[in-house]
């Protein structure tokens, strides 16, 4: 089995970090539920945005916090299969660069199992799993192969009511549930 495991959102903390630096805290609790749109509930322009943190420059991607379940849900990934990280690059090339200096300062200057994609759903075939927060990525690479999708639980999405539980429990769960 292969798996395919999204970064921000799921393994790290960009919600919370680019909150951060637009002055604002993340409140879990105040965050429309299901509302994937950052710049909505922020209330700003898309451009206004992503200007801000593209102004943070590389160090922004390779700065973002590990989720503390982060650890444990990708070593359990790992006893089902080979796992890949696919993440997905803004506009900016710090972005793309910040992200994989993320994975190189954690698993060594070696490590290569990742993908840099916006088309995560090109990877869509049978025996691949994608584990991700988004509701459009998700149903995206359902559509478009064989490969199944997890959505993992954040307020943002539609699986927020079951961000009270242990996170890595569900998704090992509805893992299990697809085989
Ligand atoms: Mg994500």
């Amino acid at each position: 089995m292969i798996l395919y495991l999204d970064l921000d959102g799921v393994c790290v903390g960009f919600v919370e970090a680019a909150c951060r630096v637009h002055g604002r805290d993340f409140d879990e609790g105040s965050w429309p539920a299901g509302e994937y749109d950052i710049t909505k509930v922020l209330g700003i322009g898309d451009e206004e945005f992503w200007e801000v943190i593209h102004r943070q420059g590389v160090e922004f991607w390779r700065g973002l916090e590990a989720y503390p379940w982060f650890e444990r849900l990708y070593t359990e990934l790992q006893r089902l299969g080979r796992v890949y990280f696919v993440t997905s690059p803004t506009d900016s090339s710090h972005s793309a660069a910040g992200k994989m200096l993320w994975l190189k300062d954690r698993f060594g200057k070696g490590f290569r199992d990742f993908t840099i994609t916006r088309c995560k759903y090109l990877m869509s075939a049978s025996r691949c799993i994608l584990i991700d927060d988004s509701d459009h990525n998700i149903e995206a690479f359902e559509r478009h192969g064989q490969g199944k999708g997890i959505l993992f639980p954040q307020r943002w999405n539609s699986a927020y009511e079951h961000i009270n539980g242990d996170r890595v429990d569900w998704v090992m769960d509805r893992i299990q549930r697809l085989k």
